[in-house]
């Protein structure tokens, strides 16, 4: 049976995005409800690389100092690097959250503008009806959002590489420095990255292949691809391979949104708009794709914070909240769309075989991003600063 339900924020998906924009919101004494369609909580893709400025944003949120104790620093690199668990990011947003923010279980099927508010209404698969002011589309790349906003997810393109992540554990210590190595044997790539003493990142880049949507389902048969496609490695990096956690075994397709369309794309319809990935999916290329939704958090929230209490039937107040998306909107395209340009060239340049395309790649790299950090050097700005 259909119940309706008046929520202020509608977040749609408890994934990183989700849980830092309930816990922006929540810094700036607003109530949020997010709407994940899972179980319980996932943190897929084992680890996440934070750089320093999605450590800036996570200090914003409040979590950077208990996060910190998790993982250790990663040395000879620009700024504080940290390689996160991703459970423990999650855990540590989501028990900063008041009770009863996150719904599990709670898949969004659609969402329209009601023709008489014109404020947005979200039919859920068990059949309730929420009626919101605000709703912000954090359901990850194949956003029903998106859909909704204009901003077409089916419109998302596809690297000819695939990345495979996991977790080897070695309970008496590893001898891994705490550093980031990249190891190249032609066209398969090897980088790891310690989370702790105990604990190793790592991720493998190849290409594609065909039976990639079958061994994906299975983390015995991803971990033996593997095994195959890294013949010639070091015996160090097989061993840690052969000894990787099995649940924590991952294979991803890599889909992007082209940066043009962060150009030009529309990220509000009404008041619904996107944040994290299914406003800016790009490659892991400069590991940035988190901390770029963490961003997202802090600035939504900061604009939202105007919102004007009251009633619903307002069209002033609706015409602010239009305006205060827009301010977001307006805030992020510059950021994202050259987050995104970057990811998009290092992804090509590993994609092509071509000399020539490889080349005039690695000359636009180093024409528009001289100084390969330039990503990390920025601050979103605290949740305090008013506008
Ligand atoms: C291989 C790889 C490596 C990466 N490495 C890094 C890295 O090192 N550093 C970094 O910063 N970034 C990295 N990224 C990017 C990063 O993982 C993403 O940018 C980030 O997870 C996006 O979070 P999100 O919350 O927007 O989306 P997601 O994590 O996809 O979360 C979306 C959530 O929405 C839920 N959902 C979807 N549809 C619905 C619906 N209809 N109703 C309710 N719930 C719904 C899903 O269940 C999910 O929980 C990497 C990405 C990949 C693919």
């Amino acid at each position: 049976m259909e119940r309706s339900v008046d929520v202020d924020i509608v977040i749609v998906g408890g994934g990183i995005c989700g849980l830092a924009t309930a816990l922006a919101l929540h810094r700036k004494r607003i109530k949020s409800l997010v709407l994940e369609r899972s179980k319980e909580l996932r943190a897929t893709g084992a680890a996440i690389i934070v750089q320093a400025n999605g450590w800036y944003a996570l200090h914003h949120l409040g979590v950077a100092s208990v996060l910190r104790q998790t993982a250790i620093q990663i040395k000879g690199v620009n700024g504080e690097v940290r390689c996160l668990k991703r459970s423990d990011l999650m855990k540590a947003m989501a028990n900063s959250l008041p009770e009863g923010t996150v719904r599990t279980c709670c898949e969004v099927l659609s969402v329209e503008l009601n023709p008489l508010t014109h404020y947005p209404r979200l039919m859920l698969t068990n059949g309730t009806v929420l009626q919101a002011r605000v709703v912000i589309g954090c359901d990850g790349v194949n956003s029903c959002i998106a859909n909704m906003v204009g901003s077409n997810p089916t419109k998302l393109m596809l690297f000819s590489t695939c990345v495979a992540r996991g977790f080897t554990n070695y309970p008496t210590g590893h001898q891994f420095a705490s550093e980031f190595v990249v190891i190249s044997r032609g066209q398969v790539q090897l980088g790891t990255m310690p989370v702790t003493h105990n604990l190793l990142y790592w991720f493998i880049t190849r290409l594609r292949t065909s039976q990639d949507s079958t061994i994906s389902k299975d983390a015995h048969l991803i971990r033996e691809s593997l095994m195959e496609s890294m013949k010639g490695f070091p015996e160090q990096s097989m061993e840690m391979i052969r000894n990787s956690e099995l649940e924590s075994l991952h294979l991803t397709e890599l889909k992007y949104r082209p940066p043009w369309d962060l150009i030009f794309n529309k990220f509000r319809k009404g008041t619904v708009t996107l944040a994290g990935d299914s406003m800016h999916a790009t490659g892991p290329f400069i590991a940035q794709g988190g901390s770029a939704s963490i961003e997202d958090a802090v600035l939504l929230a900061r604009w939202l914070a105007h919102m004007k209490v009251g009633s619903r039937e307002s069209k002033n107040n609706f015409m602010v909240e239009e305006a205060l998306i827009d301010q977001y909107v307006k805030e992020r395209r510059k950021r994202i769309m050259w987050l995104s340009f970057n990811s998009f060239l290092i992804g090509k340049k590993l994609d092509t075989q071509s000399f020539i395309v490889r080349s005039i790649i690695i000359a636009i790299l180093v024409v528009l991003f001289r100084d390969p950090n330039w990503h990390t050097q920025y601050d979103c700005g605290t949740l305090q600063y008013d506008i």
